[in-house]
């Protein structure tokens, strides 16, 4: 049962129920390449073995006698700030790295209810502030195509341990590209669902009106299998969209005879490399012989996108952060002086150099005097760019164009630039700030380097980009590829 990996989530659930092989001999499988792997990827912050292998019994007791549910038996991670009850949530960051949750998110509760095993948490962005990984307490997580190399961030762990087959699907979080542009650089598919279609709750907040759930995977389908499950309202989150879930997996072979591409002009700048450029036009291709009709589409405030997203997410992030102030749970500085040298020493201590950049940001821009000038106007903005998508949607069924600038770049390449790293958050940043749903198909290889086609839809258009990116994957194997060493 050596190439249980080999195998997608898909595979895997249906030979779970079929009694093809069982539970425990895959979650043992899996659980050995992360033990193998770790070291050099650094892809998990906790690994859950003993807790996996006793569920992964109770899994194979249910399948026995007929029982179970869509995932059951199947082992899955999950990014490192959905809250585990009995098992740390760290979020990254030295604040939190003695946080145990005393319940689960609804991602995880729902994952756990469909059968799905969590083999541990994934690594990532401290707070889910960054595009490379870096940024965590726990150190960088390495890509798996080249260990030299970022796998994008903020939930870089997730993306590197679904490429290296180490899991076969893994949650994420997407509040400005954090799902899709790791996803991109990893080669595997990622999906940002519409704002409000996955709940938040139990999801330790970074920017709340950007921040949404979702997935990372090998395949479209997979994915379809997986937010199935996780989708859907939760009256504990008040944004959650109280609309039914429709059946994504049932969804995914509709023909694409008659769909309406629209190629997002605006992404298609120089900062665009030539090879993914190149990707790209090859992938559009292959859309128009499944008989989709593509023209190009104008959002002229998209190009907006990054100095209003880092206006708006500081500003949340600002307030979100304030609860971490070392009196009620996370890091508490020792021997405290008094109240105020409290606060101030826990959190000059426990949050990393981007966490604070962002803060302080967000607390200047939302400043009595600055509001307007910053907060207000970046509001403004954020409005045209929304309204920009709504009228391509009246014309278009889904948009398509780049998923980043480039392939991944080198580990430390970027880290004394802080501007030059959110640049890399240029193309997909609007879709958090309309909240529509946008994913991150592989596309082919630039010198070897994963590439990434963005498809984004209409709000609560999950189920047509699952089905046009499955379609694809039917004529294209890039989604199959694992890096060398890895098979
Ligand atoms: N790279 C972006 C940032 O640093 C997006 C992060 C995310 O989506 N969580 O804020």
């Amino acid at each position: 049962m050596s190439e249980l990996h080999k195998r997608t989530l898909t595979e895997l659930a249906a030979g779970l129920r079929a009694r093809k092989f069982s539970s425990v001999e895959v979650v043992r499988a899996f659980l050995g390449r992360i033990e193998s792997r770790q070291g050099t990827l650094n892809a998990f912050v906790s690994v859950t073995s003993g807790q996996a292998l006793a569920e992964a019994a109770g899994a194979d007791r249910a399948l026995a006698s007929g029982g179970g549910g869509a995932l059951t038996g199947v082992p899955i991670a999950h990014k490192d700030l959905f809250c585990t009850r009995g098992v740390r949530t760290s979020c990254g960051s030295r604040m939190l790295d003695n946080f145990v949750s005393p319940y689960d998110a609804t991602v995880v509760a729902r994952l756990k209810a469909a059968g799905a095993i969590s083999l541990g948490k994934t690594n990532m962005d401290e707070f889910a502030m960054g595009s490379s990984n870096e940024n965590s307490y726990y150190g960088p997580v390495r890509n798996p195509w080249n260990v030299q190399l970022v796998p994008g961030g903020s939930s870089g762990g997730s993306a590197a341990a679904v490429a290296a087959r180490l899991v076969p699907g893994a949650t994420g979080t997407d509040t400005g590209g954090s799902i899709r542009q790791p996803a991109a650089l990893c080669g595997i598919t990622g999906i940002k669902p519409t704002y409000g279609r996955v709940s938040r709750f139990g999801m330790v907040a970074f920017a709340s009106s950007l921040d949404q759930g979702g997935v990372l995977t090998v395949s479209a389908a997979d994915a379809a299998l997986m937010l199935r499950e996780m989708a859907g309202f939760d009256p504990n989150d008040s944004t959650s969209v109280e609309a039914p879930v429709p059946d994504y997996v049932a969804a995914l072979d509709a023909p694409l005879a008659g769909l309406k591409v629209g190629l997002l002009k605006e992404f298609f700048d120089k900062g665009l490399e030539a090879g993914n450029e190149r990707r790209i036009r090859e992938a559009l291709q292959v859309f128009e012989k499944l008989g989709a009709q593509l023209r190009e589409v104008s959002l002229p405030n998209l190009p907006l996108s990054v100095p209003t997203y880092y206006v708006v997410a500081p500003a949340e992030a600002s307030s979100n952060l304030a609860r971490f102030d070392g009196v009620r749970y996370g890091y508490r500085c020792k021997e405290p002086r008094d109240l105020l040298d409290l606060y101030q020493r826990s959190r000059g201590e426990g949050f990393g150099a981007e966490v604070k950049r962002r803060i302080m940001t967000g607390t200047y821009v939302l400043s009595a005097g600055y509001y307007d000038a910053y907060y207000l106007r970046a509001q403004k903005v954020r409005q045209l760019i929304t309204d920009d998508f709504r009228r391509a949607f009246a014309e278009v069924d889904v948009l398509m164009g780049p998923m980043t600038p480039t392939a991944a770049f080198a580990i430390g390449a970027k880290t004394d630039d802080p501007i030059a790293m959110y640049l890399n958050d240029i193309y997909t940043i609007g879709a958090n700030l309309a909240g529509v749903p946008a994913m991150s198909v592989p596309c082919g290889f630039v010198a070897g380097l994963p590439v990434g086609l963005q498809i984004v839809g209409p709000h609560f258009g999950e189920a047509r980009l699952l089905n046009v990116a499955h379609r694809y994957q039917l004529e294209t194997d890039w989604h199959t590829r694992v890096p060398q060493g890895y098979a």
